[in-house]
């Protein structure tokens, strides 16, 4: 994992608000990065952030998935994941249980918000990772697409998994529209720009499909006790904070409602994470 403090400000490039167009007021100061919060809507980004190239060779970086919340349980779990094994060292870890708890709950969520419509048809997953919900899915029975930035994570899928994944941002991904469901676990807070993620992921969704995502929220009770100290501050990653208010605003003008927001720690969609929320959003008809 790259360190904070190997960053200059020649890696930084400062953004406005991807709603108002504004710059945001000063929140708490991560130099060389800052937090700001949009006054006109209340969105909290990163400002001065890392440039898209400096972000890529952070993504592209083996260790990059390491050190995030799967810890070193996720390359196992890789290197398991063709034969669904677990292993002696790690498959039963912590984190690994989180991994598949989330992965059954995602799954078991997406057929609650079809009305219990068996599995099937076609799923896209952004920000597929090493690609093991994707995995998971297509052996419950979905035709799965998926699209990864991390060069490590995207080979990994294709090339062990045997897992339709393009390598790249979503607006550039060759997908045609249609799909039942779409899926994005933790990505919102990475991506550029949320609106033009979500206008994307608008025009991929059938208008009777299902949108379903999770990240983490500025208005969870760690971040608003820890302040800087919030474990999933993460400023060279997590470039965009949403609360639920916020990405209600995103998803309505990118023409998605949101129509369920799932915080407890308790739910298995969203099991163990006190800061994150799992999102339910539909296209909104004629938007
Ligand atoms: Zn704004």
């Amino acid at each position: 994992m790259t360190e904070l403090a190997s960053w200059t400000a020649q890696d930084t490039e400062d953004v406005v608000c991807c709603l108002c167009r504004v710059p945001g007021t000063l929140v708490h100061d991560v130099a060389p990065f800052g937090v700001v919060r949009c006054p006109q809507c209340e969105l909290v980004f990163i400002s001065p952030r890392l440039r898209p190239e400096a972000l890529q060779r952070l993504y592209d970086d083996v260790g990059y998935f390491e050190g995030g919340v799967y810890g070193s349980a996720v390359s196992s779990a890789a290197a398991d994941a063709d034969d669904g094994a677990p292993s002696a060292e790690g498959g039963w870890s912590p984190a690994m249980l989180l991994q598949r708890t989330w992965t059954a709950g995602r799954l078991a969520l997406i057929d609650r918000e079809r009305g219990g419509a068996a599995a099937g048809g076609r799923l896209l997953e952004v920000g597929a990772g090493y690609g093991l919900f994707l995995a998971a899915a297509r052996e419950a029975g979905w035709t799965t697409s998926g699209v990864e930035l991390s060069r490590t994570g995207a080979q990994h899928a294709q090339d062990t998994l045997g897992l339709d994944v393009f390598c790249g941002q979503l607006e550039d991904a060759p997908l045609a529209s249609g799909f039942d469901v779409v899926c994005a676990w933790d990505t919102a807070e990475h991506v550029p720009d949320p609106l033009s993620f979500w206008r994307t992921v608008r025009s991929l969704v059938a208008d009777d499909g299902v949108v379903l995502f999770s990240t983490p929220y500025v208005s969870s009770l760690p971040a608003r006790l820890l302040g800087t100290r919030w474990w999933t501050l993460k400023p060279t990653e997590h470039i965009w904070h949403f609360t639920p208010r916020t990405h209600a605003l995103v998803l309505a003008r990118a023409g998605l409602a949101l129509t369920r927001v799932i915080r407890s720690p308790l739910a298995p969609a969203n099991a163990g994470r006190l800061d994150s929320l799992v999102g339910v959003a539909r296209p909104i008809p004629g938007a």
